[in-house]
């Protein structure tokens, strides 16, 4: 038996390594449950609640203890790959590899797979791989398995020539701080365990001058590229972002943002605060839930961002740049025409710019393949050049603002891939710029008083998020 001495979050731990090492809590995981081990009757069956939470693992948190004791083995054990830094420990024979090592195999899922298929062509043998599924009994559903799904397949090698590796379990991550593993138990058979990453969550700032690219500006400060995305959906119902971006603009954003004890960002979170200077006009959004506990983006003043029909219909994240140019090579006649257009690679979503009934989804001349949506009795819009249309959505169809009605092309009389989008009000083509859109929800009485507490503790956490110091500080 192996023992590494591991030091983590202050404490001392003895680790005792089973030879499967695919359920070893890693540093700062803690283990939420643990299944009986499959050959147990279910009536048996423990679940361990870790009642501490998100707490840093220690040895006085009993559901870690359980799910470490669980793990010891008589084996001879594998450290190569064990999933600690063997300087710190304190055990010599740590350096002395005493078996081969064993091996993960990762596979993908595809639609359609089963748990049980997957394990089986990773190289399981069909029974010890159901025996392995039958673990997971009470702590994960392998009909939840979805494709694209991740799964790691442990193996021990025989060390015998041609005899085969030895099934030693799996892992099975589900989201960014959560896995699932199945070892075997020391009783004979195998257990399952779910283990929680302790998390730090932090939020992230990040502002910028735009060069020639919002999204450039962003990844130069850092900020990934899901919260750029977010932050032009979040002022899309506002801004122009084919047009209204130009050289100098400026960008702020603040962000939810989850992290390891390490440093290791796992997860980017919402848009708490965002602002958009453009051709020297600040625009600010903050989110507030209100008490439904619905979630939405408010200006300074408690108005609501969305506005009855977006500016820019369409998945703002992938327009073509087109300013620092003189003339945009497909937009290039913007000007001369009754409506705006947005260009953007084929096959990029087309949102509804407001609640409406669709009036016609069809082929209409020089448009090509157009919809067009009736929002009320005063304003439509119109949508053309389209690749195709989302399925559903044909004369009479009810939509939602923001639903996906079709994708970009090229189709009627076009010079390359755009959305050529047209407001209608009372019949006649008006632009979209010069329109004063009717405004959404105004934040009265106590729900705006509990937003403009939300909104001066956002501002003084963005300053306070400036001081360096301040960055590495939990909250
Ligand atoms: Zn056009």
């Amino acid at each position: 038996m192996a023992v590494a001495t591991v030091l983590i979050a202050g404490a001392v731990l003895n680790l005792k390594y089973a030879d499967g090492v695919a359920a070893v809590p890693t540093p700062g995981e803690a283990a939420k449950y643990e299944s009986a081990s499959a050959n147990a009757s279910a009536s048996l069956m423990r679940l361990t609640k870790n009642p501490m939470g998100k707490a840093p693992i220690s040895i006085g948190n009993p559901a870690t203890a359980a799910a470490l004791e669980a793990l010891t083995s008589t084996r001879p054990t594998t450290v190569a790959n064990a999933p600690y830094n063997a300087k710190n420990s304190s055990d010599p024979s740590l350096d002395i590899p005493s078996a081969p090592t064993s091996y993960k195999k990762s596979l993908r899922v595809h639609a359609g797979d089963t748990l049980s298929k997957v394990l089986e062509s990773a190289g399981a043998p069909a029974q010890d791989a159901d025996a392995a599924i039958l673990a997971l009994k009470g702590i994960y559903d392998p009909r939840t398995l979805k494709a694209g799904q991740s799964i790691a397949v442990s193996f021990s090698p025989s060390g015998l020539n041609g005899e085969q590796d030895r099934f030693t379990g799996f892992e099975i991550p589900l989201n960014y701080a959560t896995r699932i593993a199945v070892a075997p138990a020391p009783e004979g058979g195998y257990k399952a365990y779910e283990f929680e990453r302790n998390l730090v969550t932090q939020n992230a700032r990040a502002d910028g001058v735009i060069d020639w690219s919002l999204f450039q500006a962003g990844s130069d400060a850092g900020v990934p590229t899901k919260v750029m995305a977010e932050l032009v959906r979040a002022f899309s119902w506002d801004v122009d972002f084919q047009r209204d971006i130009r050289k100098d603009d400026r960008f702020e954003v603040m962000y939810e943002r989850s992290a390891t004890e390490d440093g290791e960002v796992v997860h980017n979170g919402q848009i708490l605060f965002a602002a958009l200077t453009l051709s020297g006009e600040r625009k600010a959004i903050f989110l507030h839930t209100l008490k439904d506990g619905t979630q939405d983006y408010f200006d300074e003043a408690g108005q609501s961002a969305k506005k009855a029909l977006m500016r820019t219909p369409i998945d703002g994240a992938r327009l073509s740049s087109s300013f620092g140019k003189r003339k945009h090579p497909i937009l290039g006649y913007t000007k001369l025409h009754t409506g705006t257009d947005f260009a953007a690679p084929p096959g990029t979503p087309i949102y509804a710019a407001g609640d409406g009934t669709i009036e016609l989804a069809g082929w209409k001349g020089g448009y090509g393949k157009y919809v067009q949506i009736r929002h009320n009795s005063e304003y439509s819009t119109a949508y053309a050049h389209m690749k195709g249309f989302k399925s559903g959505i044909t004369k009479g169809s009810r939509v939602r603002q923001g639903e996906v009605i079709g994708y970009v092309g090229t189709t009627g009389r076009s010079t390359g891939p755009h959305l050529h989008f047209e407001m209608i009000r009372r019949g006649v083509k008006v632009n979209p710029m010069r329109v004063k859109m009717p405004s959404g929800q105004k934040l009265q009485g106590t729900e705006l008083a509990r937003f403009e507490e939300t909104r001066e503790a956002v501002k003084e956490e963005w300053v306070a998020l400036a001081q360096p110091n301040q960055q590495l500080a939990q909250r």
